[in-house]
């Protein structure tokens, strides 16, 4: 128990005990992960709105922990990131990743999410040149996923990553764009190849006008930029459509699918084809 502000003794909340506790349970477990193989990762269609056709797929992490299931990544992700494990997860995506794409049909991309903690490592360059050398995955296939946290402080090391990989003939693409607070400043600093209009404007398109002009804007943004523009999270007939009319080059969500494993990549592509 202790002595709270107002001088009366409390204890403290069992709540606030069990979640300590859960959290350093996910550290320990997380620490053996790896190790165990309870890493896997699912794939979600990009589809290009013009060809009407599939144009390569995310991979998003999923850790089957044995007791718990699915720990979905937004849950362990920012752990991986505190107690230093995100470099060598990272480095297992980009591994992973970059070799199952290997044996896709050529037209097909692979995206990677990079956490800002993995990107400011200082071998991500050498990580990166030896995942697509031991996969003989053509650097063009592969785009990066950046959220502007990444972008933070605008240093000159960053960016200068950031042309090494686009001189190495990678794709960089913008995440989550429209979330940060000075998505515009960044814009300058780096020509990135896209930018992925935030689920949170798609949601609303249909239904809020604000979210219609701030989808507008981003897009016309990009094209004068010479950046394509992706809609996330699509999961109506009605907001693919809104996002089609505002020129978004390529859209992604439930509505084309879930993510999926790899065993399922064909099927997917297939039922996809055949509308
Ligand atoms: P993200 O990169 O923005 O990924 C999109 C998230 O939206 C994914 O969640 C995806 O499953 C979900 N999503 C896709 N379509 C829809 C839809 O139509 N509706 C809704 N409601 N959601 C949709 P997921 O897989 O849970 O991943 C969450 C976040 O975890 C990702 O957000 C990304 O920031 C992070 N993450 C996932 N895999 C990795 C990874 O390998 N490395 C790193 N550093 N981060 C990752
Ligand atoms: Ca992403
Ligand atoms: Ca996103
Ligand atoms: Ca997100």
């Amino acid at each position: 128990s202790k002595m709270d502000g107002r001088g009366t003794w409390r204890f403290f909340e069992p709540a606030m005990d069990t979640s300590l506790q859960t959290r350093r349970a996910l550290e320990i477990d997380l620490r053996e992960a790896m190790d165990k193989d309870e890493f896997d990762l699912f794939y979600q269609p990009i589809y290009d709105l013009r060809m009407d056709r599939i144009s390569g797929f995310e991979a998003l992490l999923r850790w089957r922990h044995p007791e718990r299931g699915m720990v979905p990544p937004d849950q362990f992700i920012p752990v991986a990131e505190e107690i230093g494990l995100i470099t060598p997860l990272g480095e297992w995506v980009l591994n992973r990743a970059c070799a199952q794409a290997a044996s896709w049909p050529n037209e097909l991309k692979i995206a990677v999410n990079v956490s800002a903690t993995q990107f400011r490592d200082p071998r991500l360059a050498a990580v990166i040149a030896k995942a697509l050398d031991t996969s003989a995955l053509a650097p063009h296939r592969l785009e990066l996923e950046i959220t502007e946290s990444v972008l933070l402080g605008n240093s000159a090391e960053t960016i200068a990553t950031l042309h090494e990989l686009k001189a190495r003939g990678l794709r960089i693409a913008l995440d989550d764009f429209g979330t940060g607070y000075s998505s515009l400043s960044y814009l300058r600093s780096f020509p990135f190849d896209k930018l992925k209009i935030d689920q949170s404007f798609v949601r609303d398109v249909t239904a809020t006008k604000g979210s219609k002009l701030i989808v507008r804007a981003i897009t016309s943004l990009g094209k004068s930029l010479g950046m394509t523009t992706t809609a996330e999270g699509v999961e109506t007939i009605e907001q693919l459509n809104q996002m089609k009319a505002e020129g978004c080059n390529e859209a992604q969500g439930y509505l084309f699918s879930r993510p999926v494993p790899a065993t399922e990549l064909a099927s997917t592509i297939l039922s996809l084809r055949n509308g």
